[in-house]
């Protein structure tokens, strides 16, 4: 069974490993990027998350070539990190532009067909910080977190229509995202993590392409933990 997958912010790190993850599974992989050349493989389009407009311009793509959208992975994201005392309202509301209401977009565009075709797979990419908390990840942290409550509403107004909506929480994953932080930052986080070590992309890819899957079909409103034990009992 081919299915019409949609991964944002599959152009690189994670989102590229979950596209991967998909097409390696035989779907119809669809991902967006901003700029430069995208990786080979997928169905590309142009798309920011913060653009109504664009956002709607990828699905009419994405539905003429692929057909509608029946697997969503929001995965696209940011971080603007500051100090509290530090953080300007625009780094703030930026970043849940981009990761909050940017997934609600996506999200919406998406669930129009699979209310029409009583089924669909909708996976966020939430993180370890918005339930643990990082000092100077407050707009980051908040967005995160609102993330989880975002699809625990919508597994609830959509479950009788057969639509799973689930939450990926990763730990520190090697990626451009981190690649910024100093050696010094990275070994302290190693420190506090139970398996002492990053994830790699697919081991993040791999608990979202079950959760799309079929033996997961009575799972939805779950936050998964892919975070090497950072944050048990959160
Ligand atoms: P990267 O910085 O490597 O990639 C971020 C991706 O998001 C890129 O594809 C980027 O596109 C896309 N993106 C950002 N803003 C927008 C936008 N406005 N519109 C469309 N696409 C956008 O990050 P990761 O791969 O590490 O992170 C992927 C997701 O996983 C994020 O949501 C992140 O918060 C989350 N996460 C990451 C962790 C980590 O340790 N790396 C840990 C926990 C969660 P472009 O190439 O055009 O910039």
């Amino acid at each position: 069974m081919s299915r019409s997958v949609l991964v944002t912010g599959g152009n690189r790190g994670i989102g590229l490993a979950i596209a991967r993850a998909f097409a390696e599974a035989g779907d119809k992989v669809a991902i967006t990027y901003r700029s430069g050349e995208p990786p080979a493989g997928f169905l590309a389009v142009k798309c920011d998350i913060t653009d109504s407009e664009q956002v709607e311009q990828a699905y009419k793509e994405i539905e003429e070539k692929h057909g509608p959208v029946e697997v969503l992975v929001a995965n696209a994201g940011v971080t603007r990190d500051q100090l509290l005392m530090r953080m300007s309202e625009e780094d703030f509301t930026s970043v849940l532009e981009t990761n909050l209401t940017g997934t609600f977009r996506v999200v919406k565009r998406a669930n129009r067909a699979m209310l029409r075709a009583r089924k669909g797979r909708v996976v966020l990419i939430s993180s370890v910080v918005g339930l643990l908390g990082g000092a100077g990840q407050a707009n980051y942290a908040a967005s995160k977190a609102g993330l989880v409550g975002f699809a625990r509403s919508l597994a609830r107004e959509l479950g009788s229509r057969n639509i799973t909506v689930n939450v990926v929480a990763p730990g520190f994953v090697d990626t451009d995202m981190t690649r910024v932080l100093t050696d010094e930052q990275r070994e302290s986080i190693v420190k506090q993590v139970p398996l002492a070590r990053y994830a790699q992309p697919e081991e993040i890819a791999a608990s979202v392409r079950f959760l799309a899957s079929d033996e997961a079909a009575y799972i939805t409103g779950a936050v998964i933990p892919v975070d090497g034990g950072l944050g048990m009992g959160h």
